[in-house]
């Protein structure tokens, strides 16, 4: 019989992809979502096929699932700093409680859960490349902390539920990763840069743009944690590409791969952006003999044919999503 895994926050961008990775590889896959950052349009081709079914549930309330659950994914959390700046309240459950019932239900089933942390908890790292050894440097109290701690607390259980209950548990820490299925309007600087570039406005570079980020293709993420869920090692293991480069440098290579001939406007930096960010894969690679394939040009263009493709009313819907309906505290 088919195995069957729970993948939390299916209806985001790396939930989408992870539920037809898993679909591809036979298994039954159940998707759970809110919607509040995500849409059920990443999920529309899976709705007739018999190997998936969906439970539309907020995970910081009690999670209830019929029947055997053999993995867990929990994916589900703001992802974008400007999404978690407006839902700060809701980005520290999700992370918190709604980490806390997953677990229980990892117990409940017997199940192997792997929880979705970042390069976040590294803060603005003093080290570089960022190794998973590093303790990180994190604001508490900035606006980001309610999603690094949140990343960090939800560290802290998942490891405390595999040595106090012996769960089978798995953390990837993700670093930077993007392609089709992201939201335009999410403020991530990939669709902002591609959103602005398509519409004919200028491209937004916050602080100098001399502050670096690496960014890996969304297939490679999911080979990364499709390897970590079955390897057998229980403490976090960065997955993302290295290939590291300045916000300003990114934007012009923006304007080059789009063809259009937008200025770059400079807007001041959000507190706490993180200067430097590049992934030290070492670990990756010999315990789970991965490394990314897809370098940025390739990945770029597919996000970008992805992009163009979006309808009129897509592309130029208001800059930011509207998430008072899911705000009930
Ligand atoms: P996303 O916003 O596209 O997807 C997140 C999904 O979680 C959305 O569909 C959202 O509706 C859902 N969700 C949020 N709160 C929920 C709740 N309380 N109950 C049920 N569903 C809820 O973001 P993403 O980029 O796909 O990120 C997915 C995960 O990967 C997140 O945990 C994020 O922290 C982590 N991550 C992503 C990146 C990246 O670069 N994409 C980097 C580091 C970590
Ligand atoms: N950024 C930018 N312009 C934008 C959006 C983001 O210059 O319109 C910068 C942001 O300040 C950060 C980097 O791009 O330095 C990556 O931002 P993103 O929101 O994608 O994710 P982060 O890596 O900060 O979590």
């Amino acid at each position: 019989m088919a195995e069957t895994v729970l993948i939390t926050g299916a209806a985001g961008f790396l939930g989408s992809h992870l539920s037809d990775r898993f679909i591809k590889e036979g298994f039954k896959v159940i998707g759970m979502d809110n919607f509040i950052t995500g849409d059920s349009k990443n999920i529309k081709h899976l709705d007739s096929n018999p190997n998936f079914s969906f439970i539309e549930h907020d995970v910081t309330e009690f999670v209830h699932v019929d029947g055997p659950v053999d993995y867990i994914l929990h994916f589900a959390s703001p992802a974008s700093p400007i999404d978690y700046l407006k839902i700060p309240i809701q980005t520290l459950k999700v992370g918190s409680l709604g980490t806390h019932n997953l677990l229980g239900l990892a117990k409940a089933k017997n199940a192997r859960i792997l929880i979705a942390s970042t390069s976040e908890v590294y803060g603005d790292p003093l080290v570089h490349p960022q190794t998973e050894e590093y303790y990180g440097n994190v604001n508490t109290i900035g606006p980001r902390g309610v999603y690094d701690e949140a990343k960090r607390f939800q560290e802290s259980i998942t490891m405390a539920y595999h040595r106090f209950h012996g769960l089978e548990t798995r953390i990837v820490r993700i670093f930077n990763t993007y392609g089709p299925r992201m939201r335009l309007n999410d403020g991530r600087v990939i669709p902002a840069f591609m959103g602005q570039a398509l519409r004919g406005e200028d491209l937004t570079v916050f602080g100098d743009g001399s502050q670096t980020r690496s960014f890996c293709y969304v297939d490679d993420q999911v080979e990364g944690i499709f390897r970590l869920l079955f390897s057998d090692y229980s403490s976090p293991v960065n997955i993302g590409n290295p290939h590291e480069i300045s916000i300003r440098d990114f934007a012009e290579e923006i304007i080059k791969l789009t063809g259009t001939n937008q200025k770059v406007i400079y807007k001041d930096l959000p507190k706490d952006d993180p200067m430097q960010r590049q992934p030290d894969i070492t670990l990756a690679k010999e315990l789970l003999g991965w490394e990314p394939k897809v370098g940025r040009a390739e990945g770029m263009r597919i996000t970008f044919d992805y992009f163009k493709n979006l309808t009129e009313e897509e592309l130029y819907k208001s800059e930011h999503k509207d998430f008072s309906k899911h705000i009930k505290y």
